[in-house]
């Protein structure tokens, strides 16, 4: 069973700047790691990407804000109105060609799995998942999981696709950009927009007209642990994919659920994370012959949680067994200032959680809720 890892060193060039803190090292630092970790040895075929067509980029953004992209991208003032500027996405030379090369990352990832003998793909500096048709937002410029998809369900009318987005946030970009339509079903579990951008995924989000019941969201409460997001998954998560009966399942997995992370406010250690992509993995085996095209995301703690992480899903994804000290030759050429990386892959603090009874308790009520509505009712 092949897997391929989309990815090229250019696609570091995808950089708002010193400060902001979607650093591009979130993604080198995790490809050293897993070549480290000797993943790359065969099991993770690397594949280089192209950037997307224009044609591609327009099966989800619209003409005027790809024009806006390319203007800023050449150093002109940003239009107003596109969500680029100074804050979450300001503009820098090249953007358009850095996230085009994301986007077309994410096409060639589906590409692989859909027409050609790889069974899984994983496009790691993907996952830009809020962003809009006619704007940039969360960081995101263009929605390469979105075009994707669109550019898949182009090619073959008759596909059905599944995405799953375990990142702490929202997967909102990919939701609106499917919301009426009944060939894609989104499932996103997430902290409740109540409190963390981008202010969306509740439960009465749950698709449009043909496509009414094509989205399913699970808000957790600030705080939630491993036990609540897991819950969401067996209870929610897999039941909707099993009843949709997909074709190809595409996951988001952002690894900012975990308890350190500075922007949000879930409790994941990296065991939680590791269980939940390997049950992503597993439920791609039962659903759809385990076509799986796994995307990057979130993710802040950038020095060596995402690290670990997205080296944790690349093993999920080979069935690669890992080493259990990591690599004195990762350790050695990514020191970070003033931090003691830790020594082992899995080595996390568990968070006390004193309240996760009431945590639970608001979590079942809310998948309750989730389940007296469409698609499970
Ligand atoms: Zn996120």
């Amino acid at each position: 069973m092949r897997t391929a890892l989309v990815f090229s060193a250019e696609m570091a060039a995808y950089d708002f700047g010193a400060g902001h803190p979607l650093r591009p090292e979130r993604v080198t630092r995790s490809v050293a790691l897993m070549r480290a970790c000797g993943l790359t040895d065969g099991m993770l075929e690397p594949v280089r990407p192209d950037v997307a067509s224009d044609d591609e980029l327009e099966r989800v953004h619209a003409p005027g804000y790809i024009a806006a992209v390319k203007a800023a991208s050449r150093g002109g003032e940003p239009a107003p109105g596109y969500g680029i500027g100074p804050g979450d996405n300001p503009a820098f030379p090249g953007m358009h060609e850095a996230a085009a090369l994301v986007a077309g990352a994410g096409v060639l990832a589906m590409d692989l799995v859909q027409r050609t003998e790889y069974r899984r793909a994983f496009s790691v500096a993907g996952g830009l998942h809020h962003a809009l048709a006619d704007r940039a937002a969360g960081f995101c410029v263009y929605n390469d999981v979105a075009v994707a998809i669109a550019t898949a369900i182009a090619r073959d009318p008759a596909l059905r696709v599944a995405y799953v987005d375990i990142d702490a946030h929202h997967g909102d970009g990919v939701q609106w950009a499917f919301y009426d339509e009944p060939r894609v079903l989104t499932v996103s579990v997430h902290q409740s927009g109540e409190r963390l951008f981008p202010g969306t995924g509740f439960t009465n989000e749950r698709g449009y007209a043909d496509g009414t019941g094509s989205a399913v969201n699970v808000p957790l409460p600030a705080g939630a642990t491993d036990a609540c997001m897991r819950l969401a998954f067996d209870d929610v998560v897999a039941p909707a994919v099993r009843r949709f009966g997909p074709d190809v399942l595409v996951s988001q997995n952002g690894a900012d659920s975990h308890w350190s992370d500075p922007l949000t406010m879930l409790r994941g250690t990296l065991g939680g994370y590791r269980s939940l992509v390997d049950a992503i993995a597993r439920l791609a085996e039962e659903v759809c012959d385990g076509r799986l095209v796994a995307f990057g995301g979130g993710g802040y703690a950038w020095e060596h949680v995402v690290p670990r992480a997205w080296t944790m899903l690349a093993a999920s994804l080979t069935r690669t067994a890992l080493p259990g000290r990591l690599p004195e030759r990762w350790l050695e050429t990514h020191p970070v200032p003033g931090i003691v990386l830790p020594e082992t892959l899995t080595e996390d603090v568990t968070p006390s959680a004193p309240d996760e009874d009431r945590l639970l308790t608001e979590t079942r009520r809310t998948i309750d809720v989730v389940r007296s509505g469409p698609p499970f009712a």
